[in-house]
């Protein structure tokens, strides 16, 4: 019975001009949205005009309808290259729920499959077909399209043909023939992060130098964000933050997959619904977790960045990145996968000096040019300037991805309270001089205990240096946080030891000019006199995402009924709740009450196609509730 409805309220309506007007009644009809939403109108003229263009729309945005409404809209097939298999699933599942006949091709589908698929395709009812690019590029599979009228080619992630950004893939840099291949096909060229170089690197791997190129604002305001230094390992603090966010659900980023399992341990321990993922993971387990991620309606998944691209859960509520990614790229693709349905979230990082020093050496071993590997560093350093610093975090990020006239947040840790710097010179120069002292040959606890005038079984040589126990202003946890600061402004320098780390000095110019009192230190805080107030900072204010989903008191029965129906309904096909309907969608339906198909068409994210196979069960439960 779905099956014929379906084909009453297909999508599928092929208009005779393929104008912004027809697109908007595609946007209305089939998606169940009321007006295009930032730079989409801009975009899908332009594609609807036959002509190529680069689309950099932060996450949330809606870059899949810049290519999925004029697929619909112009004659012929729309090919979408994505990275990923669950990305594409996860489209692909949505657009049939809305009625769009959208497929996806791989190697490893059953033969019968995949000659259906072409058999749509052989007769023009297949609206789009979703491909990876080593999949689209075999030359059989080149040859066989090369005969189908296209409507357009869209790569979707584009960031990946870039080596500059933080995320390539070798064999996205193959789609640049597809301007060959496909002449008369517009291409669209999609991504939520690059700056002006991946940006300048797209346009020369795609070949669309003459393209139209729109940037919208990198702003997420319904992302609160905040960063903290950690203590320790900073496991004690995850734990701390996730207990503070009960029934929602959360992405934990570790940097290591030991790290990935001992935290998961430790939430699951407590009482968390905590998932780990990472690649050391046997495939078919991941593919469980990833399952119960997306269809929970809270649970937490504890990962490496293993996890992640082309994950559209919308109602993650936070992201905690236990240890920090390495550019600001991955940091504002990987918390932005939090909130994604608009609704308030967060995005939380811990970090440390040795996480930087860490990080660092990874860029240092690894075999790339000299060239690429001074940009990595350079980002990384950018990143930690981010993190440890002053101002507002998400203007921070949005000048560095080039945005002009950007004003603060008004909701980030740093806007709600702003730090007051301190100055640490003075304890700056005794610092520098005891590691001078010392000569690099001991590590962050025994440099303290040296400044402090308590080594253990100090040789005498030690206990007379001018150096010795002279930093009695600060407690342990103080000057940790001291030398820390020191790190990250490059005046001392971590060697790694084999995981037992030496503190040495960094660059000469700048210690000099700090122990000659040129350069001032400040630090965001002083720093702590005793150790119990290392721990005082932790009492900020709670921000807790989901205020959009408040529906009132009134109407929470028949939120939560709307939920375990969606429930239902995902499970029976085998898809995730979100498929079906939004949170978002589904808060808005209880607010309102609508009684009629009139009223709940009005709904964003109710369109024809699911006010039809959904609709009765619906308003039945707003009557009943
Ligand atoms: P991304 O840019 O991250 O790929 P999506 O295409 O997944 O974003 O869209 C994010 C969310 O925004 C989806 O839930 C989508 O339905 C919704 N959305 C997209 N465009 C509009 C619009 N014009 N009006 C209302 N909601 C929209
Ligand atoms: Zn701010």
């Amino acid at each position: 019975m779905q099956a014929e409805s379906l084909s009453l309220f297909s999508a599928r309506r092929r208009y005779a001009e393929p104008t912004l007007e027809a697109a908007r009644d595609v946007l209305r009809r089939t998606f169940g949205h009321t007006d295009f939403r930032g730079l989409q109108a801009g975009v899908i003229g332009e594609v609807l005009a036959g002509r190529s263009a680069l689309a950099v729309l932060p996450t949330g945005g809606g870059k899949s309808l810049c290519y999925q409404i004029p697929s619909l809209v112009r004659q012929g097939l729309g090919l979408v290259v994505s990275p990923l298999i669950a990305l594409m699933a996860d489209q692909v599942a949505a657009l049939k729920q809305s009625g769009v006949a959208a497929e996806r091709l791989d190697s490893s589908m059953a033969p019968a499959a995949r000659s259906d698929i072409w058999r749509r395709v052989g007769e023009g009812s297949l609206d789009l077909l979703y491909l990876s690019p080593e999949g689209l590029m075999q030359p059989s599979m080149l040859e066989r399209l090369s005969q189908v009228p296209l409507a357009l080619t869209a790569i979707d992630e584009a960031h990946c043909v870039s080596q500059w950004g933080h995320d390539f893939r070798p064999e996205y840099r193959m789609l640049g023939r597809l301007a060959e291949v496909f002449p008369d096909a517009p291409r669209l060229a999609v991504t939520a992060t690059a700056d002006a170089r991946t940006r300048e690197d797209i346009r020369n791997e795609l070949r669309l130098k003459d393209a139209q190129e729109f940037v919208d604002s990198f702003a997420r305001p319904e992302l609160a964000l905040s960063a903290e230094r950690k203590r320790g390992q900073g496991h004690q603090r995850v734990l701390e933050l996730v207990a503070e966010r009960p029934k929602r659900s959360g992405v934990v980023y570790a940097g290591s997959r030991d790290g990935v399992d001992k935290l998961a341990e430790r939430l699951i321990a407590a009482g968390v619904p905590a998932l780990a993922y990472h690649a050391g993971l046997d495939k078919d387990l991941r593919a469980v977790r990833l399952d119960q991620f997306l269809e929970a309606d809270a649970a937490v998944m504890v990962a490496t960045i293993a996890f992640g691209m082309g994950v559209d859960k919308p109602d993650v509520r936070y992201v905690i990145h236990a240890d920090p990614p390495a550019a600001i790229e991955a940091y504002w693709q990987e918390i932005g996968r939090a909130g994604r349905d608009g609704a308030p979230a967060e995005g939380i990082t811990l970090y440390s000096a040795s996480d930087l020093a860490w990080a660092m050496r990874r860029i240092d071993s690894r075999e790339v040019d000299d060239a690429v590997k001074m940009v990595q560093m350079r980002k990384l350093r950018q990143f930690y300037a981010m993190l440890d610093g002053t101002g507002c975090r998400p203007a921070a990020v949005r000048r560095y991805f080039g945005e002009a006239g950007v004003t603060q947040c008004g909701a980030c840790d740093l806007c709600l309270s702003p730090p007051q710097a301190v100055d640490v010179t003075e304890a700056a120069q005794k610092a520098l001089s005891a590691v001078h002292r010392l000569g690099g040959r001991f590590g962050r606890g025994r440099v303290v205990d040296h400044l402090l005038g308590k080594s253990k079984h100090a040789a005498a040589a030690e206990t007379q240096m001018s150096t010795y126990g002279i930093g009695k202003e600060f407690s342990a946890a103080g000057w940790r946080d001291l030398l820390d600061q020191l790190m990250f402004e490059g005046l001392l320098h971590e060697e790694p030891n084999d995981g037992r780390p030496l503190i040495g000095l960094g660059e000469p110019d700048g210690v000099r000019a700090v122990y000659r009192g040129e350069q001032r230190v400040s630090m965001r805080r002083t720093p702590a006199v005793t150790d119990s107030d290392a721990t005082g900072r932790r009492g900020r204010k709670r921000r807790i995402g989901g205020d959009n989903l408040e529906v009132g008191t009134e109407n929470a029965a028949l939120f939560e009924a709307l939920r375990a129906w969606r429930r239902d309904r995902a499970a029976e096909q085998h898809v995730p709740p979100y498929v079906i309907f939004h949170d978002v969608t589904l808060a808005d339906i209880a607010r309102r009450r609508p009684s009629n198909a009139e009223e709940l068409k009005g709904v964003s994210g109710v369109g024809q196609s699911k006010l039809q196979r959904y609709g009765t069960a619906v308003l039945d439960l707003v009557r009943r509730h």
